[in-house]
């Protein structure tokens, strides 16, 4: 019997996406997954066609050269007697629009996020407005509004809450790290018009601040794991929003983010003084000798050398590693720290290679290229998050076969397999705090010496598969249960 393929248009928003501009990992997602959404509808018999876009800001750190082009769509958005003009410009990554929100007000501030996030109000809620406008205008009408994190969760709250305009009927909410919830933008809602949530089960605190508006428009919450789904129900993870996760408990929906296998592919990656791949890790040494002459450290292989790539932000726990490192200074092992962020983490980060110059780097910035050579060159990851909904540095230094120490929490515990060894991929610990940290450090640095444990290990954690195929077909999954829901309704 023939099935009857399925035609849904999916309008998917971010606050940054790959390769126009990344902070952290939604914009890898928001770069990999309609990609990898969009590869699902292959012709050799799949059922589902997707017709997926992307909306992003034109952020002011964004490539000025897609400007070039004339905007697909020129509008304001209208508040009083103020009018905010926007153009919007497009480019196609295979087969995929994306579409790039320029305005005075949108690439006012050089950050992309700003720590006051006040300076951020007025970007997002005029990004939000415009970006869910912008259909109509080009007579496209998206069966789901697919919104992440706060910064596009406004275009979710308006879609439900303006009987005047016409509606995009289904709605889901990828939910990234649940405690920034746009707290602090109060006064550009008010400038937007953008009124309160009048959902009677939010608490009143929560109705003014984006994300938890989002959260209550939507037919789905993706939190980005499975173990996340389930923390967010409880006091802590959930940011005082426990009870009203517990109460829509039936639309919460856990699924892991992926990486993207070509750009993180040890064997192909250009980044590398030298590629390899599982059945042969002799390249793995040669970037971390090239690594050792570049940071002036000893050139050995029996040393392991630890790495961090991360937001400096307390939630990664860059503390903990700092305080970690000094409790194992007797040991043996180099140390290169990449990351930008929180200055006093910086600034601790920076402290600690000044105690022990011969054997920590501290680099504090952004830097692409180097974070590729990092997984490539280092043996261990250092990853101690306080929380990490998904996490993808642990991902990708598993493909790399840099085995991570994290703590055993969200996304880390759904990705890292500790025990037993014909599985295990990295280590896991429970307690956030130095001395736990340090511990499992230990036992990791042990595992090391041992060649042939080790090799079993950084092949286990090679062979994982975190691609995003399977993610996008569960998330498509998610697209039809909600379309199907809706018509019953
Ligand atoms: P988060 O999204 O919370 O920042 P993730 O682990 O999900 O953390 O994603 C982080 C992504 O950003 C990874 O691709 C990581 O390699 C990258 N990254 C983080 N900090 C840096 C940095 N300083 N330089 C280069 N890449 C970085």
């Amino acid at each position: 019997m023939e099935k009857k393929t399925r035609k849904i248009s999916v309008y998917f928003l971010a606050a940054e996406a790959v390769p126009f501009i990344k902070v952290g990992g939604l914009g890898d997602v928001a770069g990999a997954l309609p990609q990898a959404l969009k590869r699902l509808q292959k012709p050799n018999g799949s059922l589902l066609t997707l017709d997926i876009r992307v909306a992003i800001p034109y952020h002011f750190a964004i490539d000025q050269k897609y400007k070039e082009q004339s905007p697909v769509s020129s509008f304001s958005i209208t508040r009083g007697n103020l009018q905010y003009p926007i153009k919007v410009f497009e480019k196609i990554i295979d087969g995929v629009p994306f579409y790039l929100f320029d305005s005075d007000l949108i690439g006012k501030t050089e950050k992309v996020y700003n720590l006051d996030a006040s300076m951020d109000g007025d970007k997002f809620t005029l990004f939000s407005l415009a970006a869910l406008r912008f259909p109509q205008l080009i007579h496209w009408k998206p069966d789901i509004l697919h919104i992440n994190d706060w910064h596009t969760a406004i275009a979710a709250h308006i879609n439900r809450m303006d009987s005047r305009r016409e509606k995009i009927p289904f709605s889901i909410l990828t939910l990234h790290n649940l405690p920034f919830m746009g707290a602090g933008i109060e006064s550009s809602l008010v400038k937007f018009r953008v009124p309160p949530s009048d959902d009677p089960d939010l608490p009143e605190w929560a109705r003014i601040l984006p994300l938890p508006m989002g959260l209550a428009s939507v037919d789905r919450i993706i939190p980005v794991s499975p173990s996340y789904a389930r923390e967010i129900l409880k006091k802590d993870a959930g940011c005082n929003l426990h009870f009203f996760f517990r109460k829509n408990d039936a639309k919460i929906t856990g699924i892991l983010n992926g990486i993207d296998p070509e750009t993180w592919n040890p064997q192909t990656d250009p980044n590398l003084a030298q590629n390899y791949g599982i059945d042969d890790l002799s390249g793995k040494a040669q970037n971390k000798r090239t690594l050792q002459a570049e940071f002036h450290f000893s050139k050995q292989d029996d040393i392991p050398l630890l790495i961090m790539v991360s937001r400096m932000d307390t939630q990664k726990g860059v503390d903990l590693i700092v305080d970690g490192l000094r409790m194992i200074a007797e040991t043996p092992w180099q140390a290169i720290l990449l990351g930008s962020g929180d200055p006093n983490l910086e600034e601790a980060c920076l402290a600690l290679a000044k105690i022990f110059p011969k054997r920590i780097r501290a680099i504090l910035r952004f830097d692409s290229q180097l974070s590729h050579r990092l997984y490539a060159g280092g043996d261990i990851l250092m990853m101690p998050s306080r929380y990490e909904p998904c996490g993808l540095s642990q991902m990708i230094a598993m493909r790399y076969g840099c085995i991570p120490v994290a703590r055993s929490t969200g996304g880390l515990k759904d990705t890292i397999s500790s025990h037993p060894l014909k599985e295990k991929t990295g280590y896991l610990f429970s307690h956030a705090k130095p001395a736990d940290f340090s511990k499992a450090l230990l036992t990791a640095i042990s595992d090391f010496k041992n060649c042939s444990r080790w090799e079993k290990i950084q092949q286990n954690a090679m062979q994982k598969d975190y691609s995003w195929d399977q993610s996008a077909a569960e998330y498509a999954r998610v697209y039809l249960e909600v379309i199907d829901k809706g018509k019953e309704q």
